[in-house]
């Protein structure tokens, strides 16, 4: 089978591993420092926090912003469940911006018509959770713009996009956020296994970040309400998680990052290769801004033309010539437990259309030209 995304693993990202599992330290150690230290410099962000996974980055970042059981947070429907559950986690009110068609970005139009209305009704989120599809960066300066008026916090749930850039700036730099969150799960850009990371300028929410990573246990006296009772001395001032990453897993990030560049451009050739093939076809791939660079997460093309009945049998004729394809994503708020939370269908059109058209080819760095051409050819034929 030719998977839809896989890992890439070197010679070097085993000898990385393998030599932290012979040191002193498993977890706690020098490794996660020099990985989030090496995750801060390629992102241009002064801070870098691995966590054990993204969700868990998504959770401990809505904490950090102060979300609670008062408080509203919207998010994109095309995405995975984890941009929406993250909000639940604290208690708050969840909702959602309906997308762009074209690139199955968040829309700014309808994020600028939401905000007003909610602006008039006093419901305006405290945070906005923007997820850059495919890897593709969403139209973060407009939408900037907007939250910064409305007064709105805001993450990038970057999952897919770790390598790719905005505006000439690295995707996690925080030019235009607060936050931004990486997934390193074997699918994605790098992989740790499992694993994730959060980025940010604000010192403040960094500090806060590490606080919800490890049971808001502190051991630094400026954040203590009470004096230093000796050097074994720690406090826990807040209810935190344990959500940190071991060094095993940094050890292979760190090691990864060394060929992100390289997994960036194969996946640009590679995303070329298909747009070429499919241009002039009845299948459209998701456009691209101009001034940005997708890392090619998913590479997703669409057919306008398509009924429920004709994507299921191309999908299951497509997996029996062994080409695993796939649909990113369902969209959340038809999710069995976000209907009963109130959502339902016809809620967010665009997101509703776009399911039923889009399907997922096979995107990463171990699929060689041949098979691409194979997945092309076969799709074209049954197309
Ligand atoms: C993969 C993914 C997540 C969750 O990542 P984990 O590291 O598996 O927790 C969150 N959001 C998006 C958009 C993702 O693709």
């Amino acid at each position: 089978m030719i998977l839809y995304g896989q890992q890439n693993i070197s010679e070097q990202d085993i000898e990385a591993v393998s030599k932290v599992l012979t040191s002193s330290h498993l977890t706690q150690g020098n490794v996660g420092i020099a990985f989030e230290k090496k995750l801060s410099q390629i992102c241009h962000a002064p801070y870098a926090l691995a966590y054990c996974n993204a969700t868990a980055a998504l959770h401990a970042s809505c904490l950090a912003l102060g979300v609670n059981n008062q408080d509203i947070v919207w998010t994109s429907p095309i995405s995975f469940v984890a941009s929406a559950n993250c909000a639940l986690y604290c208690g708050a009110t969840i909702d959602f911006v309906d997308i762009d068609s074209q690139s199955a970005n968040m829309s700014v139009h309808a994020l600028k018509n939401k905000l007003a209305i909610a602006d008039r009704e006093n419901k305006l989120p405290k945070v906005l959770i923007v997820v850059h599809m495919a890897g593709q960066s969403c139209d973060m300066a407009a939408i900037y713009q907007l939250t910064q008026q409305y007064d709105i916090k805001v993450i990038e749930d970057a999952s897919h996009a770790i390598g790719g850039s905005y505006h000439n700036h690295p995707i996690g730099s925080c030019n235009y956020s607060d936050i931004t969150i990486f997934s390193f799960h074997p699918v994605k850009i790098i992989t740790t296994g499992e694993g994730g990371a959060a980025l940010t300028q604000s010192g403040d929410l960094a500090k806060k970040l590490a606080l919800y990573r490890s049971h808001g246990i502190t051991r630094e006296p400026e954040l203590m309400t009470n004096k230093d009772e000796g050097p074994w001395y720690y406090q826990q001032i807040a209810l935190g998680y344990n959500y940190r990453m071991t060094d095993i897993q940094a050890a292979l990030g760190l090691s990864q990052l060394e060929r992100l560049s390289y997994f960036i451009q194969r996946r640009n050739v590679l995303a070329k290769q298909y747009d070429k093939a499919f241009s002039n076809t009845q299948f459209q791939a998701l456009t691209q801004m101009n001034g940005s660079t997708s890392s090619y997460h998913l590479y997703v093309i669409k057919n306008a033309n398509w009924s429920q009945d004709q994507k299921v049998s191309l999908f299951n004729k497509m997996r029996e010539k062994g080409i695993q394809v796939h649909v990113h994503y369902i969209p959340i708020h038809l999710q069995p437990y976000y209907q009963e939370l109130g959502f339902a269908l016809g809620d967010f059109p665009k997101a509703e259309l776009y399911y039923q058209q889009a399907l997922t080819l096979p995107m990463h760095t171990k699929l060689t030209n041949e098979q691409q051409q194979y997945i092309i050819r076969t799709l074209l034929d049954l197309g």
